[in-house]
């Protein structure tokens, strides 16, 4: 027996793909998008109405709870009646903060239209901007909930004008964005336009929203709501303009079904043949053709282990049933098929396309893993990867105090860096501590907790200040160096150069891996960054921290052989830079020639890997090496009279401004800050400002440091890692 009453109705509104829509709500952290996704569940009866608003239902993280934010997405499925027919809504909530920007990206995947919730007052702000983009990219079809309407009156006090005023430049601003972040087929067709009722306005905190077609048919203009405030009587807005029944009709009537949007969804997403039978049933959105499902997320769970989140293309899943995991290539029984009622899962006996899938069975899925039955495992090839926006800049260095306890560290690890893909765990050799790296302070707070939290509380965990994470790079060609392996029987001679911009930008955003083909990475530089051509056919590797080898040397059996341990060798100097044993970044190194001894008994990994890493980084030290900070773009919100001391605090921390803009009765400040300078910011701000004044901060650019600043850095930094204080000469490489 189902615990919840809407479970049948769900099961069977499954099979009927008109009548789905799988939404997300989206928006810039603290502009209300908890808030009205509680009165929708509220509706569901997963919630007293009474307490909606208050009792944020979805964040049901105790974490989330205490600090007032989302964090970790939750779902739900629930049904809606509109215009006389039911509706299966399966909806997604996301986090607002930026340090965990990667789970909205995901989120967005599993839905097909989203509602983007903006604050009145606030405007456009730089989060909001961010999850338009990403929702264009994904072609999910965005919608507008501008919400807070009640400070626009209560505080504000604008006139009906005014706020008319205020919410047309609004809907402008967005279709900018539309216009500015949208494929030219989708640039015109997702405009917002009040007159076609794809905006609703609205307060989630005093429950009540309208879209001009609603307000026109209760007879209701900017005035009435006014003065319902004016006189106190603004509870009335609440049964007047029913909050969760103007946006779930909006939802209905202008986001697109499974079916509807899959259409064009999918050639974004998979890059498969869409005329294979896999194709036409995920074009579809088929019952009847293979199960394909995309993994979303990952979350661990004590009682029921893994538990993967997942968007149904086509097909049925089903408890007992194989499938093929297409990235692990591994075989799994689905144990348990469920669907989200928030904190609560209910399992079912099936799923079917164009919904979304709570399953268990693995410990090993991750997030990004493509699923298809097992009859159909050759014909299926991956979904498309979901860029990160953003890359690990600060770290923390873990150990338990007691050693025994190092196994569970680990295990828990592996369940940490499965649920979050934005957290890297590495091992320092030298000393043994495990590092976790994350985008934000706040997100290895949150990582730290979950860490120890799943460990069962054994591991204390030793957790000195973050450091930030630092990047070597060279600012000319280096001149060819040979080493020699250790043995003096194999030579390698290896030049570096700055790899071209473009060809960063390619790698940053994901159309550059390591995981294509050599012919894939030919095509793509040659005609993305105008690589030569026999440069681009002989590249070797693309390192993720942005660097790439290039062979040149004349290919013989023995160079074929020895191809993986040089990889290896390049791959180990990049990620140990000769400055301070941070990352490479930016650098091309080029194999100019090899000699190798033609006993392969004398060239095996432990020759081979030394020699080809000593000429890289003899290389790189003739190229003139820089460190490079990471800088984060900030954004204040501050009251007028504090943005002194907040520009003042920036500028001392070696930011820069670049905006000030007033925004209602708050400014806006915008800027450029190291990471570094991020830490310890909001006690310095919160003291200067007396608590009026917020920030957030996301990860923008890697920006050379300056000599003086350069040279302590390196000198902490080889303290920390047990390296001699000297950084070495090249001539220390040259054999
Ligand atoms: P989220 O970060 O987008 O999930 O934002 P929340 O839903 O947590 O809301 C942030 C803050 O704004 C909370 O203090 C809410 O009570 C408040 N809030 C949400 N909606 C409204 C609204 O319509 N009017 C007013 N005045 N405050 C609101």
């Amino acid at each position: 027996m189902p615990r919840f009453k809407q479970i049948p109705q769900i099961l069977e509104l499954m099979a009927h793909k008109d009548q789905i829509r799988n939404i997300s709500i989206t928006a810039h952290i603290d502009h209300g998008k908890t808030t009205l996704t509680d009165h929708l569940l509220a509706e569901a009866g997963l919630l007293a109405q009474s307490i909606a608003g208050e009792a944020r239902a979805l964040d049901y993280l105790p974490e989330e709870q205490r600090r007032g934010i989302t964090i970790k997405t939750a779902n739900i499925s629930l049904v809606h009646e509109t215009h006389g027919a039911a509706y299966l809504i399966n909806l997604i909530d996301t986090p607002g903060h930026v340090d965990f920007t990667g789970k909205t990206t995901q989120a967005l995947r599993a839905t097909d239209g989203t509602i983007i919730v903006i604050d009145a007052v606030e405007e456009i702000m730089p989060q909001t901007e961010t999850v338009t983009k990403q929702a264009l990219e994904e072609r999910v079809k965005p919608i507008l909930f501008i919400n807070k309407i009640d400070r626009l009156i209560t505080e504000l006090k604008l006139s009906p004008k005014q706020i008319e005023n205020k919410l047309t430049h609004i809907i402008t601003d967005f279709n900018n964005l539309i216009e500015l972040h949208a494929e030219p087929d989708y640039a015109q067709k997702w405009k917002i336009d009040a007159k076609h009722g794809n905006v609703a306005f609205g307060s989630a905190l005093h429950k009540w929203a309208f879209t001009l077609e609603t307000a026109q048919q209760q007879s209701i203009r900017f005035t009435d709501i006014i003065n319902t405030y004016r006189n106190h009587a603004y509870k009335k807005l609440e049964t007047l303009l029913l909050i969760h029944r103007t946006i779930l009709d909006i939802a209905v009537r202008h986001l697109p079904s499974p079916k509807e949007a899959q259409e064009y969804r999918i050639p974004r997403i998979w890059k498969g043949n869409l005329s294979s039978p896999v194709g036409q049933a995920m074009l579809n959105c088929t019952d009847t053709g293979p199960a394909t499902i995309y993994i979303t997320n990952a979350q661990t769970d004590p009682k029921n282990g893994l538990i993967a989140t997942g968007r149904l293309y086509s097909g049925q899943i089903k408890p007992g049933a194989p499938v093929y995991l297409v990235n692990a290539q591994k075989i799994l029984t689905i144990q348990q098929a469920a669907i989200y009622m928030s904190q609560y899962r209910q399992p079912v006996d099936k799923i079917t396309a164009g919904n979304i899938a709570a399953i268990t069975g693995s410990d090993t899925i991750h997030t990004g893993e493509t699923i298809v039955d097992l009859e159909h495992k050759d014909a299926m090839v991956p979904f498309e990867p979901i860029r990160n926006p953003t890359e690990p800049v600060i770290t923390v260095g873990i150990e338990p105090k007691q050693p025994k306890n190092l196994p569970r560290l680990i295990q828990a690890l592996q369940c940490l860096a499965i649920e979050d893909q934005n957290i890297t765990v590495t091992i320092n050799k030298e000393t043994g501590e495990y590092q976790l790296s994350g985008i934000g302070q706040l997100h290895l707070e949150i990582a730290l907790k979950n860490l120890k939290d799943s460990s069962g509380q054994i591991i204390d965990i030793n957790t000195p200040k973050p450091t930030v994470n630092y990047r070597e790079t060279i600012t000319k060609t280096g001149t060819m160096v040979h080493a020699k392996s250790p043995s003096k029987l194999n030579k390698i001679t290896v030049q570096v150069q700055p790899l071209d911009q473009k060809t960063i930008d390619l790698i940053d955003d994901g159309s550059l891996t390591d995981q294509m083909n050599q012919q894939q990475i030919a095509e793509t530089l040659r005609t993305e960054a105008d690589w030569p051509r026999e440069q681009a056919e002989n590249v070797w590797a693309v390192e993720t921290h942005r660097n790439i080898l290039v062979n040149l040397a004349e290919q013989s059996e023995p160079l074929i052989e020895a191809r993986d341990t040089i990889i290896l060798g390049f791959k180990w100097a990049c990620q140990n830079g000769p400055l301070s044993g941070e990352p490479m970044r930016g650098i091309k190194a080029t194999i100019i020639d090899v000699q190798l001894d033609p006993d392969p008994q004398n060239r095996d990994s432990t020759q081979i890997m030394p020699a080809t890493s000593r000429a890289t980084l003899g290389s790189i030290l003739t190229a003139k090496p820089v460190l490079l900070q990471p800088m984060c773009k900030i954004v204040v919100t501050a009251p007028p009279q504090h943005v002194g001391q907040v520009t003042t605090i920036i500028t001392k921390k070696e930011g820069k401004i670049q905006t000030v803009e007033p925004k209602g009765p708050t400014t806006v400040i915008t800027g450029f800050i190291p990471v570094a300078g991020t830490f310890n910011l909001t006690n310095e701000i919160r003291t200067a400002t007396s608590g009026g004044a917020f920030w957030q901060a996301t990860f923008d650019l890697w920006e050379r440091v300056s000599q003086d600043k350069a040279a302590v850095i390196i000198q902490e930094t080889r303290k920390k890692r047990g390296l001699p204080a000297q950084i070495p000469n090249a001539d220390k490489f040259i054999d």
